[in-house]
């Protein structure tokens, strides 16, 4: 392998190649996943500056038989951005691709590079006088090129769509080395496969994005956050369907947040005072986007909410005054997974079921999971307006969270997949499969749609080298 590294460092430049060969490197920034579940050991980690060399790294690795671990800000939550453990494989940090390419303010697009982070893409169409709606409480760290490998979703999906429906054209290394110039900004293209979608959502397992061309939006002239104590999970959907209504295109986002969620920001967070949860076991936060002024939004949600109150889906709701209360009440939500982690370890779920079926959905898996493992604490919050649930589950009061983790996780998985297929959702709403999910994948995927699925990577990847082990175990 040491020939591969010394070619790897005539491609990208020695400081652009990282080993454990010198003592004084540490690698675990590409090593470790966010949420800490997974150490893996890289061959080593390559940080190309262009596509040109991302493209011979490939070929490089391609020629040895070296497996690639596609990574941007290593924010994603299911072990797919890092390497495992037999120190073979080699990182690709897209990070030195930063360059925002082009802003086309008559097609409404902006064509950026893979390393892009979010927030700074969000704050560059913004000086462009556009919007760029991705959002998502990682923002400040992750890539555009993560974000589009894991078709990453956010809070505003309910009017903007995933990452796949801001997407109009890729620029990707294939598994062979090739560059295919697909950074389209059309809006109508049928000519054959779409590779676009193919490769949006593959997790790095088809493919390497290394530039996209994104749709940019008119700013809105007003933006408005409210917050609604509700009586129930049927409540909050009937409020949604309230919401749609009354506010057509301008509702941009919809979150729900059980009681016990928010009791875990009081208890962690108490600075941030979280409004109107003691009384309900669910608070809704939503939000206006005006495209008239912020009069227009505040009389548009006043009676939205008075509608809601007469019809007895509200309890009690408050609209914020000013930006800075906005922010507060989106901080609350934001902190629901940073608060539960200050109370313990837990088991992650980011299903997504359809709306409809969610008060049933909840209410049956609730009490299952009462039932099967007494104590225990449920962590319910996520973007509703999508039919997507953070479902997470804690361990009972007091115990230990490892313990909890190393013998119930599977069983919980388990319960919580098998009744999100009872009620026909998916295992993954937008964190993707990654290593975490890989061995579930099997047994809640349509069997013709897996064998689809590995046609595709055999087709594409015939040597399995883009992120092994990942998606498809
Ligand atoms: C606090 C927090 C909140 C989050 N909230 C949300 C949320 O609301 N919605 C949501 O969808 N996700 C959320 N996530 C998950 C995560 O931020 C997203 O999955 C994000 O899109 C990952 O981007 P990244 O650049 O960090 O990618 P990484 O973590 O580096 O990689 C993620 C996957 O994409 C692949 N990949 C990375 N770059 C490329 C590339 N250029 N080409 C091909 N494949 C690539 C990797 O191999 C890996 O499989 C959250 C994470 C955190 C920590």
């Amino acid at each position: 392998m040491t020939g591969l590294i010394e070619r790897l460092r005539a491609l990208c430049g020695q400081p652009h190649v990282l080993t454990r060969d010198d003592p004084a490197t540490d690698l675990s920034a590409w090593e470790q996943d966010w949420r800490k579940r997974s150490r893996g050991r890289a061959l080593a980690v390559v940080r190309p500056g262009s596509t040109a060399e991302v493209a011979a790294v490939v070929q490089a690795c391609a020629a040895s038989g070296t497996a690639i671990v596609p990574q941007g800000g290593n924010t994603g939550l299911v072990v797919g951005s890092v390497p495992d453990n037999s120190g073979t494989q080699v990182v690709l940090s897209l990070t030195r691709l930063n360059a925002v390419r082009a802003i086309d303010p008559d097609n409404l697009t902006m064509t950026v590079e893979a390393g892009c982070v979010l927030q700074n893409l969000q704050a560059v169409a913004e000086q462009a006088g556009f919007l760029f709606p991705l959002s998502l409480a990682a923002e400040g760290s992750c890539t555009i090129g993560g974000n589009l490998g894991t078709n990453a979703g956010g809070t505003q999906v309910l009017r903007y769509g995933n990452a796949r429906d801001l997407c109009l054209g890729l620029e990707v290394v294939n598994a062979q080395g090739q560059v295919w110039h697909g950074l389209s900004g059309l809006r109508k293209d049928n000519t054959g496969y779409d590779l676009r979608h193919l490769m949006i959502g593959s997790e790095g397992t088809l493919g390497i994005i290394t530039a996209a061309t994104m749709k940019l939006f008119p700013l809105p002239a007003a933006q408005l956050t409210a917050w609604a104590a509700v009586p129930s999970m049927a409540a909050a959907v009937q409020l949604l369907g309230l919401a749609h209504a009354r506010l057509g295109p301008g509702l941009t986002g919809f979150e729900v947040m059980g009681q016990f969620a928010l009791s875990l920001v009081d208890r962690h967070y108490p600075q941030q005072r979280v409004p109107l949860f003691q009384q309900s076991p669910y608070c809704v936060l939503l939000e206006n986007s005006d495209s008239e002024n912020e009069a227009h939004a505040r009389s548009q949600f006043e009676a939205l909410l008075e509608a809601a109150m007469e019809s007895g889906c509200v309890h009690d709701a408050v609209v914020a005054e000013n930006i800075a209360q906005a922010r507060a009440l989106w901080h609350i939500r934001e902190s629901i997974p940073l608060a539960q982690a200050e109370e313990g370890l837990n088991i992650k779920h980011d299903i997504s079921i359809p709306v409809s079926r969610i008060p049933a959905f909840v209410a049956d898996t609730d009490a299952l999971l009462a039932r099967e493992i007494p104590g225990v604490r449920l962590v319910n919050f996520g973007h509703l307006g999508d039919g997507n649930l953070h479902y997470n589950v804690q361990a009972p009061e007091g115990a230990d969270g490892q313990a909890f983790l190393r013998e119930q996780e599977e069983r919980v998985n388990t319960l919580v997949f098998d009744q999100v297929a009872r009620f026909a959702g998916s295992i993954s709403a937008e964190h993707g499969v990654g290593a975490l999910k890989a061995h579930k994948l099997p047994n809640y995927k349509d069997p013709a749609a897996l064998a689809m699925m590995r046609a595709i990577k055999q087709a594409l990847d015939p040597q399995n080298l883009l992120n092994p082990g990942k998606v498809l175990a």
